[in-house]
């Protein structure tokens, strides 16, 4: 980004490149026949922004949003989004009838849970299967006793099943037999819906790796969350299709100096400089997110050149090898981005602390300041 004043340590999200990749995910989607695109935007949009990320995809042609909780689909509703609008992750307790009255489906993973949500109704509720994740929806014994009250309480006029869906555990792993295995347990499923009198309008399996690595498993609608913030959802293994990054983690240098061969650098002098060389401070650290584990591992962009974090990463500051150069405080720091100039991306990090991209960019935080911007130079 070229904004002249950048805040000392902030994250700015590109909206054009949030379209952008909706646009792609929808046409790819679009290739095989009527598929709905579902942009899922929980846990803050994936932290870009919950809010302004909805209206960028809807802008982009989103048929759906997705979210987990309740109370994320009611602060959609509350900045103004009135489109379909999905969550799958309720607790004990939660509030289904504010839910029905925003015009919000929910999800039943049990005949308690449905129970629940029909006493709110009528309500437009969706059915979530297990189909080999083992984390939420109906186990497979109890998929029929599910259906069965899903159509007794359709049957009195108390809800309405508009969706059938599962969710993939190995979808980044095309080879793993998990999928076909969960695709034919979907199968299954819904033959069995069928049986017990159920029309759902949508039936669907699909995350992002999915949505890229197997149509078959696209049914009538996708759900994509990471694809939509431009990350690869099965690095070195998805096709190219020109996903952009969305969000960028910058900062500004506090200050550089040299260090002579044999100084130590922060905390516990986890390393030494080998050779006289020069340090610049960066003001953002664990507490903003940064994972600790990037000490020693990981490198951020300044002056065009990939500069490496060295020693540990602090609460709020961490240290990057200014290889020589003593460069003026201000100078931009770029800690990922999308990666066009030479920057890291949150690939890059993920990799070099040993997670997913995804935990990258939705655990950076704390007092880094967010910012949306739109580089197509359209506002909203
Ligand atoms: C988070 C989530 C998704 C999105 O997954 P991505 O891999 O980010 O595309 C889809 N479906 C469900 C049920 C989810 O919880």
């Amino acid at each position: 980004m070229s904004d002249p004043v950048p805040q000392r340590a902030e994250i700015v999200v590109d909206l054009a490149a949030v379209r952008h990749n909706v646009r792609i995910l929808k046409d790819l989607v679009s290739v095989d026949g009527p598929v709905q695109l579902m942009t899922v935007v929980k846990a803050d949009g994936y932290g870009h922004g919950m809010v302004e990320v909805a209206a960028a995809a809807r802008d982009a042609g989103a048929d759906w949003l997705g979210v987990a909780t309740i109370d994320e689909a009611l602060a959609l509703r509350a900045a103004g989004d009135e489109g379909p609008l999905l969550c799958w992750l309720s607790a004990p307790g939660d509030d289904f009838a504010a839910a029905v009255r925003a015009g919000v489906e929910v999800t039943a993973y049990s005949v308690a849970e449905l129970d629940e949500i029909a006493a709110a109704g009528p309500a437009r509720v969706q059915l979530k299967v297990d189909t080999g994740l083992s984390r939420g929806g109906a186990a497979r014994a109890d998929w029929e006793s599910l259906f069965a009250a899903a159509a007794a309480h359709e049957e009195a006029g108390r809800v309405r099943v508009t969706g059938v869906f599962s969710h993939l555990a190995a979808s980044d792993e095309p080879d793993h037999p998990a999928n076909d295995q969960q695709e034919q347990s979907f199968r299954d499923a819904l033959a069995l819906a069928e049986r017990a009198g159920l029309a759902p309008d949508v039936t669907h399996l699909a995350n992002s790796a999915a949505t890229l690595l197997r149509p078959s498993s696209h049914f009538d609608l996708v759900r994509c969350g990471i694809a939509s913030y431009g990350l690869d959802p099965a690095p070195g293994t998805s096709p190219r299709i020109g996903l952009r990054p969305a969000m960028t983690v910058r900062a500004r240098l506090v200050l550089s100096k040299e260090v002579a061969a044999g100084d130590g650098v922060s905390y516990g002098h986890t390393w030494v400089a080998p050779q006289d060389t020069t340090v610049g401070l960066v003001p953002a650290g664990y507490a903003e997110g940064i994972p600790r584990a990037a000490g020693n591992t990981a490198s951020a962009w300044v002056a065009d050149s990939l500069r490496p974090v060295r020693g540990r990463v602090c609460m709020d500051q961490l240290v990057v090898d200014l290889q020589g150069e003593l460069l003026p405080p201000g100078t931009e720091v770029v800690l990922f981005g999308p990666g066009d100039r030479g920057e890291p991306t949150a690939q890059d990090w993920a990799e070099a602390v040993g997670t997913i991209s995804y935990e990258i960019v939705t655990r950076v935080g704390g007092r880094l300041v967010r910012r949306h911007v739109d580089s197509e130079g359209t506002t909203r």
